[in-house]
């Protein structure tokens, strides 16, 4: 663990003294920021997006900034308001009703966000499909949700199995066009505009799904997390003190809407704050998110470690030809921040980066680096105001500091999981004793400040102890040689088990024998257990999914011969 501690980069955001808050903290402060109908029901549109359309002044505000290929549309609070509707009315005239299920499946486009606010007003449950989800895999989709209705485009209708299809009422195309693919097309050029842009919202109980979402390792099969308006006064509360959004905020957040970032702080979170959302529909390139940065002048960015990377790697020249000076805000979430990616990053933008730590389960940062507090690289931080969390042994006991063990939250926080689409067993695997398990492998240190270690499955066991691969590939990244490394543990070989190491190595470095050797000798003289690291291999691009989380598990698997999944979810 990295000693050296980095000023708090803010000590006038939203949240000033941690520590007094959190022991203090209350759920219902927050639902203050929020409505309630008497009878306490509620619609998450009401809170995100109605409440601001109907004030004078705030109406006027951009609510969402969609840039793709250097065109830009802009909706107001109140644009989206209106345009939402009519969605709304098109599904109700179609005959969707509450708890029924929307797929939407289509290349990025602001139609995915009008559509998502349409669905949540009446209580349809929608489902964000990445555009480049593999066939087989939105054929189990398809099957295990059983939507209504389908919303495509005519590029992607031919994913979609005629099998699966059937029971499916509507299939909604943007434009003007139809496959003839299927009999249930329906053209949406010149219909959205007809409908009327007004609509009475449904009100709720907290717990009614507001959308589905499917995520998945790459093994087995995927799983259907459930979520529910509810889950509003977590993502307010976290878009308040770990975001450190107002309702000026430009917040820039780069997930795509299908992985649960962009659905939660791409929109929901900015919209109830009454800040503006900006999203990039464009393929990654450096120049346009640097471009994007400057361009909408952003002022909270929330991005993805893996992106930062390949910022670096682009070069650093480039990052000193645009004017970043609107950001004071920098986040990121999705896999470890190295020490090497925070460094780069707080020498090339304004603030330096606070990584964050949630899943699609827990609905909301759950861990954070705070504006107003030191951070320590390499760590994802400390628990946000109401959440608990522990250490926990296979059992669930609590272990001490600085001790290996899954990292556990007491359950009841208000954007926790409801549910995993028809199947109960897997979710109710999550919970032992009133704890939420995470399945992610963390170390506490003496000040509360967590450190990833891999997932439990990524585990390497070396007589009889247990090991977190991160703590290994960390040190083999400190050879000049390394700039990205993974290790997975090989089971025995002549009765020992063996650890192997998958090196991409910096430009300038080839790949040799000699170098491997020089690799091993390295992190023998520096790790302070003995690791039977054995075996190197280079490799020219790690394993990584589409929000860029290093996918040990599919080395492992091409390792042991074991299937590695549907490779379609890695990244292009
Ligand atoms: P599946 O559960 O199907 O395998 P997934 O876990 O990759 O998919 P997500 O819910 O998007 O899908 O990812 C959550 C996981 O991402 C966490 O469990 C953790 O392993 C990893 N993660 C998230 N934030 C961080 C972080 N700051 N540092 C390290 N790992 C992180
Ligand atoms: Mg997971």
């Amino acid at each position: 663990m990295i000693k050296t501690r980095i000023p708090p980069q803010n000590p006038q955001a939203n949240l000033r003294e941690y520590y007094k808050t959190y022991r203090t903290f209350a759920w219902s402060d927050f639902e203050m920021e929020l409505t309630r109908s008497d009878s306490g029901k509620v619609n998450i549109v009401n809170d995100a997006v109605d409440r601001w359309a109907a004030h004078p002044e705030k109406q006027k505000q951009p609510a969402l900034v969609f840039e793709r290929g250097g065109k830009v549309r802009t909706f107001t609070y109140l644009d989206l308001k209106e345009q939402s509707c009519r969605w709304a009315n098109l599904l109700v005239e179609k005959g969707f009703e509450t708890g029924d299920r929307l797929f939407i499946f289509l290349s990025p486009c602001p139609e995915i966000y009008l559509s998502m606010l349409a669905c949540a007003r009446l209580g349809v449950i929608f489902s964000v499909i990445f555009p480049t989800q593999g066939f087989d895999e939105l054929e189990w989709m398809l099957s295990n949700a059983e939507p209504r209705g389908v919303l495509t485009d005519p590029d992607l209708v031919e994913r979609l199995s005629q099998d699966a299809m059937k029971g499916v009422d509507h299939i909604f195309l943007t434009g003007d066009v139809i496959t003839g693919q299927f009999a249930q097309e329906i053209p949406l050029a010149g219909v959205i505009e007809r409908m009327p842009t007004g609509f009475t919202n449904r009100a709720f109980p907290g717990e009614t799904p507001l959308f589905l979402l499917y995520t998945s390792g790459s093994t087995g099969p995927p799983k259907g997390v459930v979520h529910a308006h509810g889950d509003m006064l977590g993502y307010v509360m976290t878009a308040r003190y770990v975001l450190d959004l107002n309702s000026d905020s430009v917040l820039w957040t780069d997930g795509d809407p299908a992985w649960v970032t962009g659905t939660v702080y791409g929109a929901f979170a900015p919209w109830l704050i009454g800040a503006t959302s900006v999203v990039q529909g464009a393929p990654f390139s450096a120049s346009t998110w640097y471009r994007t940065l400057e361009r909408h002048q952003v002022s909270v960015w929330y991005t993805t470690p893996a992106t930062l990377r390949r910022l670096m790697e682009a070069g650093d020249d480039l990052p000193r030809r645009y004017d970043f000076s609107r950001l004071r805000h920098v986040a990121t979430v999705g896999d470890t921040l190295i020490p090497d990616l925070f460094f780069w990053a707080r020498e090339h933008f304004p603030r330096a980066p606070h990584d964050t730590w949630w899943m699609t389960e827990t609905g909301m940062i759950c861990i954070a680096n705070f504006p107003s507090e030191p951070i320590k690289p390499g760590s994802m931080g400390k628990p946000v105001p109401g959440i608990e969390a522990a250490v926990v042994d296979r059992d669930g006991n609590s272990l001490p500091i600085l001790t290996l063990g899954e990292l556990a939250l007491k359950t009841g926080w208000p954007s926790m999981l409801r549910g995993i689409w028809r199947d109960e067993e897997r979710y109710a695997d999550y919970f032992l004793d009133g704890w939420f398990l995470t399945g992610d492998m963390v170390i506490k240190d003496e000040d509360g400040y967590y450190y990833h270690q891999g997932r439990n499955d990524d585990l390497i066991k070396i007589e009889q102890k247990f090991l977190g691969p991160y703590e290994i590939e960390q040190v083999i990244r400190l050879h000049p040689s390394v700039t990205e490394a993974a290790v997975i543990g090989k089971g025995a070989s002549k009765g020992k088990p063996t650890v192997k190491a998958f090196v991409k190595v910096n430009p300038g470095f080839v790949p040799s024998a000699r170098l491997s050797h020089e690799i091993r000798a390295f992190v023998k003289a520096n790790l302070h257990t003995d690791i039977p690291l054995t075996e190197i291999e280079f490799i020219e691009e790690l394993p990584k999914t589409r929000s860029g989380k290093m996918l040990r598990r599919v080395l492992r698997a091409r390792e042991l011969g074991l299937p590695t999944g549907d490779p379609s979810k890695l990244r292009e």
